[in-house]
C-alpha cells in the first residue's frame, strides 16, 4: 500500500494531522494499536486553548464543539481561607473552553470516516523503516493478523509515550529530559453538577485537589496522592471526605455524587528532541510529556500537530523543504515554554518538602493573585500562546 503521509498513533495528534492533510489534499493512512471504540473512550485532558478551538473550527470539526463547549472566563486560586479569581479574559484577553478529549477524539474520527481515508486500527508489531531516506515505510499485523506494508513520503509518530517512533532516531542523535514528579493525581468522574462555575487549583496541607469539571452533569475531580497510591485503598466515602476537606471554604458547599471512574496518574515531565530525523516527525506525546497542572498536553500535541501540517503540506504539496526543516526547532521552544508553565504549576501548588516550601508556595500565590502583572503571566500561559506561523494551513 502507498500514501503520502503514514500517521502511527490516532490520538488527538494523529487524528487531527489526517484531517488537516486531507483538507489541503494530501492523503494519509492511520495505524492504530487500539481498536476506535478504545481510543475514543479514554477519559484524559478536557480543557481547550482558544487557539485550540480555532484550530478545530477551521480543520472542520468545530460544529458540535461550537455547540457544546462551556466558556471559562477563568480558573480559581484557593488556599486555606481564600479563594480567588484570575479573569482570564481581562488579563489575557482569552477565555478556555470545557470539551473532554473523548469528545474532540470522537468528533475527529467521524470526521475521518467520512473522508474515507484508510486506518487500521487493532494493529499490532508496528515498526518504521528506513526514515533516513526520503522512502520511508511502515509494516504492522492488521486486525486479523495480516502482515501490512505502507509506503509513504513521510512517516508521522503521534504515538504518544510509550510508542516506537521515536526509537526510530538513532540513540546518538536523540537527547531527552525528564523529571518525575514525587507526587500523582488520583482521578475522578462523578455524575453531579459541577459546584462551582469555574475551575478551582486549591493548594491544602493535605495535598493539592482540584476541582474540574466535563458538562453542566459530569464533573472531574482530582487529588494529589502518593505515585505509590493503590486506588482499591480509596473508597468512593474516602474520596470525597479528601476533596470535602481540601477543596473547603466557609459558605460553599462541594456537591458529591456517583463516581463512575478513578485512576491514579503518575506525573513526568519529559521531552526528547529532535522532533524531525529524515523523513520522520514526532508530534504530541510522543516527543514530549506534561504534568497536567498546566491543562497542556493536548493543546501541546495540537499546536505541534498545526505547525506540522504545514510543514508537510509545503513539503509534499510545493515541494519546498524551509518549513520541515526548522519544524523541530519551531515546535521545541513553544514545547519548552509550555513545559516551563506546567512544571511551575505543579510546583507551586502540590505539597513537598517542609514547612519552608509550604510558605514560599503560599507566598507565590498570593502574588499572582495580587498582581495584574503575576497574574497576567499564568493567564497567558494557560489560555494559551500563539502557535508558530498562526492558525492558517
Ligand atoms: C491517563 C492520562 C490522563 C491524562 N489526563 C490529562 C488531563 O487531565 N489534563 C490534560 O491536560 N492532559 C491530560 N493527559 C494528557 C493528554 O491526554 C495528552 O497530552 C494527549 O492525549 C496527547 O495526544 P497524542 O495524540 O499526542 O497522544 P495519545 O493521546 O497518547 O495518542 C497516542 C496514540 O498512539 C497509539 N499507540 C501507542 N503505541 C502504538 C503503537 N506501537 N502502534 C500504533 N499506535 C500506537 C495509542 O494507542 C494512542 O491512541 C492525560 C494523559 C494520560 C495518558
Amino acid at each position: 500500500m502507498r500514501t503520502r503521509v503514514a500517521i502511527i498513533g490516532s490520538g488527538p495528534a494523529g487524528l487531527l494531522l489526517a484531517q488537516l492533510l486531507d483538507r489541503a489534499g494530501i492523503d494519509s493512512v492511520l495505524v492504530e494499536r487500539q481498536s476506535a471504540a478504545h481510543v475514543q473512550s479514554r477519559i484524559r485532558a478536557g480543557i481547550l486553548e482558544a487557539g485550540t478551538v480555532e484550530l478545530l473550527r477551521r480543520a472542520g470539526v468545530g460544529e458540535r464543539l461550537d455547540r457544546e463547549a462551556i466558556e471559562h472566563r477563568g480558573i480559581y486560586l484557593q488556599w486555606p481561607g481564600e479563594r480567588r479569581h484570575l479573569d482570564f479574559t481581562e488579563l489575557a484577553g482569552r477565555a478556555v473552553y470545557v470539551y473532554g478529549q473523548t469528545e474532540v477524539t470522537k468528533d475527529l474520527l467521524a470526521a475521518r470516516e467520512k473522508a474515507g481515508q484508510a486506518a487500521f486500527y487493532e494493529a499490532s508489531e508496528v515498526a518504521l523503516h528506513d526514515v533516513a531516506t526520503e522512502r520511508p515505510y511502515v509494516t504492522f499485523r492488521d486486525a486479523d493478523g495480516a502482515a501490512r506494508r505502507i509506503d509513504a513520503d513521510a512517516v508521522v509518530g503521534c504515538d504518544g509515550y510509550h510508542g516506537p517512533s521515536k526509537q526510530a532516531i538513532p540513540a546518538h542523535l536523540r537527547q531527552t529530559w525528564e523529571r518525575a514528579y514525587p507526587h500523582a493525581w488520583l482521578g475522578v468522574l462523578a455524575d453531579v453538577a459541577p459546584s462551582t462555575d469555574e475551575l478551582v487549583y486549591a493548594w491544602h496541607p493535605d495535598g493539592f485537589a482540584l476541582h474540574s469539571l466535563r458538562s453542566e452533569h459530569v464533573s472531574r475531580l482530582y487529588l494529589q496522592v502518593d505515585p505509590a497510591e493503590r486506588i482499591e485503598d480509596w473508597s468512593d466515602d474516602r474520596i470525597w471526605e479528601a476533596l470535602a476537606t481540601r477543596l473547603g471554604l466557609d459558605g460553599w458547599t462541594l456537591s458529591t455524587g456517583r463516581i463512575t471512574e478513578k485512576s491514579v496518574l503518575p506525573m513526568r515531565s519529559f521531552v526528547t528532541a529532535p522532533m524531525r530525523y529524515g523523513r520522520l516527525f514526532l508530534a504530541g506525546d510522543a516527543a514530549h510529556i506534561v504534568p497536567p497542572t498546566g491543562a497542556k498536553g493536548l493543546n501541546l500535541a495540537v499546536a505541534d500537530v498545526a505547525v506540522l501540517a504545514r510543514a508537510l503540506t509545503t513539503l509534499l504539496r510545493d515541494g519546498s523543504a524551509e518549513l520541515a526543516d526548522a519544524y523541530s526547532d519551531t515546535a521545541l521552544q513553544r514545547v519548552w515554554r509550555c513545559t516551563h508553565f506546567s512544571w511551575w504549576m505543579t510546583s507551586m501548588l502540590h505539597r513537598h518538602g517542609d514547612d519552608f516550601d509550604a510558605q514560599l508556595q503560599l507566598a507565590q500565590l498570593r502574588r499572582v493573585a495580587n498582581s495584574p502583572a503575576a497574574a497576567r503571566e499564568l493567564a497567558e500561559n494557560y489560555a494559551g500562546l500563539p502557535i508558530p506561523g498562526g492558525l492558517d494551513g
